[in-house]
């Protein structure tokens, strides 16, 4: 039978439980352990990738959780942990382009065999592999070629922000770029916290593809700030990839992610005058100082590069959910925030389905004020840019 599971697919690991950095950006509390059990405990998600589990202390550490019986190989593909967790092990690699670029892309895998096959396949183009998301020197073509061949899956990591996001600097077209050979084994592409359905679906050749909303998180608090609902009938390896491909009724019901406007990249800012564009998509140039030392917006980015002037959703397309992770929402400490994990388990729990007698009964009105206000969609937001995230904007809570 179907049913309905939660997905991050997108987590980063900080550190080994012995203390070796892994992702150098990601916090050092962020261990294998400590994200598995957030990941079940308080966020809610049945489905989590890690993305640097291609760096070989990692890998040992995964492995040993199978030698300890703390988690097994499922059949159908993927690790179980505690008998409460898929884990699709992956990486998150750094390609550089023919013209320079440097890109991201994710690569799962279904098994650790073949997760250390390819490691070992990409610690050959790395200056440290025991270091995550490092500049490796192959284009994504190759890469590609080399994932697959071993039977994983390659996919565009946050697709759209300026830096490393495969649009925001490196192509207008992705075909393009890897050849329509290659394209083909392209089912899904990762939106980024500053992009949403409406955004991407500006571009003729996602139509076809499965788009993803994940956490990117590098701190434990950010796991799950979004996610995606898979229909599948377990959830395993083969089961995921049958959602992504759209096959057997298996499909994403819904992506809940960020409004856009949050993300860290939404609009164009200016690197002179520091300030956030405001006017009407695409804004290349600064229209305060006219400065083109900018950092070009994911909007303004789709605006300049898209098809169509308004966005056209393919049949498939489900639903994109915004919502406001409790981090972000004004006024709510950590006191309030492990009160309401107490009384309703998740986050998940918290922001979609709690009641409003209850939440007022946990943590009072105001709070639940906030809570069922974002919800609705009814906040304030200043917009996010240049690397600075959006904000909620409090006053009309009586909040800062
Ligand atoms: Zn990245
Ligand atoms: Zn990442």
């Amino acid at each position: 039978m179907l049913a309905e599971y939660y997905g991050d697919l997108h987590i980063h690991i900080g550190r080994t439980q012995e203390g070796h950095p892994v992702k150098v950006t990601a916090s050092r509390t962020q261990t294998l352990p400590c994200v598995f059990e957030k990941a079940v405990a308080e966020k809610g998600l049945h489905i989590i990738g890690i993305v640097d589990a291609a760096c070989p202390r990692l890998y040992l550490e995964l492995a040993g959780m199978v030698e300890k019986g703390d988690a097994r190989e499922l059949a159908g593909g993927g690790l179980c942990y505690r008998d409460r967790l898929t884990v699709i092990p992956g990486a998150e690699v750094e390609t550089t382009e023919e013209n320079g670029c440097h890109t991201h892309w994710l690569a799962f895998f279904p098994s650790l065999e073949m997760l250390r096959e390819f490691s070992f396949s990409l610690s050959k183009h790395l200056t440290n592999p025991e270091l995550s998301t490092q500049p490796c020197h192959l284009p994504a073509r190759v890469l590609l070629r080399e994932v697959t061949a071993v039977g994983g899956i390659f996919f565009p990591a946050h697709a759209f922000t300026p830096h490393k996001g495969v649009y925001g600097q490196c192509t207008r077209r992705i075909k393009e770029l890897l050849g329509s050979e290659y394209f083909q084994s392209i089912f899904v592409l990762e939106l980024g916290l500053s992009a949403d359905t409406d955004m991407a679906d500006h571009l003729e050749e996602l139509a076809n593809l499965t788009f993803l909303s994940n956490s990117d998180a590098h701190s434990l608090r950010n796991i799950g700030r979004e996610f995606n609902v898979f229909l599948l009938e377990e959830p395993s390896w083969s089961e995921l990839i049958k959602a992504f491909k759209r096959s057997g009724g298996r499909r994403v019901v819904a992506n809940y992610g960020l409004n856009p406007k949050l993300g860290k990249y939404h609009r164009t800012f200016c690197l002179s005058c520091r300030r956030i564009a405001t006017a009407d998509p695409p804004v290349l140039t600064c229209p305060h100082c006219g400065s083109e030392h900018v950092v070009k917006g994911v909007f303004d980015r789709i605006a300049e590069i898209g098809d169509w002037p308004e966005p056209r959703h393919p049949e498939h397309r489900p639903p994109y959910n915004y919502q406001v992770p409790l981090s972000f929402l004004p006024g709510i400490g950590a006191k309030t925030v492990r009160r309401l994990l107490d009384r309703f388990g998740s986050e998940i729990e918290i922001l979609h389905r709690a009641s409003r007698e209850d939440i007022v009964e946990a943590v009072g009105l105001r709070v639940a004020e906030v809570i069922l206000q974002a919800r609705a969609g009814n906040v304030t937001i200043r917009t996010g840019g240049g690397g600075t995230y959006g904000k909620v904007m409090g006053e009309e809570y009586g909040a800062v």
